[in-house]
């Protein structure tokens, strides 16, 4: 997963767009980077880590110009290495071009293969870069339409933002399983991820950008072009679940009510008699409220989150992240001594982290620990760029409800069912994705 931004013509564009990519970080926390453009050419900033960990006051004035894209990464498709972080920055014959990527292309190697037997070197190991070498090679004379031919050749998931010395690019993938959204600041357009990047810079949100739509912006304003046949969308239905942030409306819903109703309906589908509600902080939380509110039980907090600790899943290394849940989260015993409680989560990939709090809430002292999961089983893993690579560490893909509930020692589990999750997104359910619960995947021209 990642999060992009960028800014066309504002005087402060670099400033504005680390004050973007601030507010996407949930969206990748391995790498940043910014590009800017003088009008002339292309200036580049890229680091492994946190964007305030990256960017100060001296960095921000080496991208100067009235134009900049930005980059947050979480790698999907890549190693985790300096020369994959993003923006992705080439000069070829018609000059320079930036691109930054949040999705996963599925056939990328296929067409990387191809590229490199005609003779083109790659820097990279990311799918992303075979945008750019078919952008390279493209016949149409001007940007838009070499974007358009290249496009045209990739599958799978893509929100891009390219930028050239005069010119950005945004473009959607026709089945729009990745969000992107368009607005203004203060006349000059802005392109995010998601609409808390605007409220952050307190720029105004237009609308989303459509799937299968690119919108070309330079000195002589906005263009849109949709130039693919329309399909079924495959929006992806996790970023509600877990990725996107609450206050963010994308998909045309506002996440955090969407959220909230995944734990109305899951309240429905699974009551239980115990003594209090705990959420699993953070991304649990809305759904939590719902469950209460739904159910009539009183809310506690009873983990609480040590908020200097980034997201444990982030990191690629099995020890690191078996160690960060302890790090994370810690029980308040005095609440919990004795009592049955209901812990609501939004999801379990490899059931590690879940397993690790209903032992720590245990030896706290709770008597009985009901879980509760606010989507359905995660059978098979995501090709569209939600980091669950493999389907042997997904644990549900090999063992049924009752198994997991033995192995995480909960005293019941229950997920939320697809037609409660479809239900959350009524009336729009058939433009959702739900491969990662069903294994039914969109199918592509090469299969
Ligand atoms: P598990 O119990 O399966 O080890 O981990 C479940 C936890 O991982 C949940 O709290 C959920 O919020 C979180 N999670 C689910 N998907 C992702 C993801 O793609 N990235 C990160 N960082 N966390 C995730
Ligand atoms: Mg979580």
């Amino acid at each position: 997963m990642c999060g992009i931004f960028g800014i066309y013509g504002h005087p402060e564009a670099s400033n504005h767009t680390y004050l973007g990519l601030y507010a996407l970080q949930h969206r990748g926390q391995e790498s940043a980077g910014i590009v800017s453009s003088d009008g002339i050419r292309l200036h580049h900033f890229r680091q492994m880590g946190l964007v305030s960990e990256i960017f100060t006051r001296e960095t921000l004035k080496r991208l100067p110009g009235r134009s900049a894209i930005g980059h947050v990464r979480y790698s999907t498709a890549g190693e985790s290495d300096l020369k994959n972080a993003q923006p992705f920055v080439v000069n070829y014959s018609r000059g320079a071009l930036a691109i930054a990527h949040n999705g996963n292309l599925t056939n990328a190697s296929l067409i990387r293969n191809r590229l490199e037997s005609g003779g083109s070197i790659f820097q990279s190991s990311m799918d992303t870069e075979v945008i750019v070498h078919l952008i390279a090679h493209a016949q149409g004379k001007t940007l838009i339409e070499r974007t358009i031919e290249a496009l045209s050749q990739v599958d799978g998931a893509y929100s891009l933002l390219f930028l050239t010395e005069v010119e950005m690019v945004a473009a959607r993938d026709p089945l729009g399983f990745r969000p992107l959204v368009l607005g203004t600041y203060k006349g000059s357009p802005v392109v995010a991820s998601e609409t808390c990047a605007f409220d952050l810079i307190g720029a105004r949100f237009e609308r989303e950008i459509e799937p299968g739509e690119i919108l070309l912006i330079n000195e002589k304003g906005m263009k849109s072009f949709k130039p693919f046949p329309r399909r079924r969308l495959h929006q992806c239905i996790f970023e509600f679940i877990y990725f996107a942030r609450p206050d963010s409306f994308i998909f045309r819903h506002n996440v955090y009510e969407v959220r909230r109703s995944l734990g109305v309906r899951l309240s429905k589908e699974s009551a239980v008699k115990v003594d209090m509600v705990i959420p699993v902080p953070d991304s649990g939380l809305p759904a939590t409220l719902g469950f209460a509110a739904q159910s009539g039980l009183p809310l506690e907090l009873g983990l609480i989150r040590n908020h200097y600790v980034g997201r444990t899943f982030i990191e690629p290394e099995e020890r690191i992240r078996h160690f960060g849940v302890k790090i994370k989260l810690n029980p308040v015993k005095e609440l919990l001594a004795g009592r049955r409680i209901a812990i609501v989560d939004d999801s379990i990939v490899r059931a590690t982290t879940s397993r690790k709090i209903v032992k720590m809430l245990r030896n706290a002292g709770a008597k009985e620990v009901h879980v509760r999961i606010s989507s359905p089983p995660i059978t098979d893993p995501c090709f569209f760029g939600i980091d669950t690579p493999r389907k042997s560490e997904l644990i549900a893909s090999s063992y049924q409800v009752e198994e997991i509930r033995r192995f995480i020692h909960a005293t019941s589990l229950c997920y939320l069912s697809l037609d409660g999750l479809r239900e959350c997104v009524k009336g729009e359910e058939e433009n959702f994705c739900y491969a990662c619960f069903t294994g039914d995947y969109p199918a592509f021209s090469d299969g």
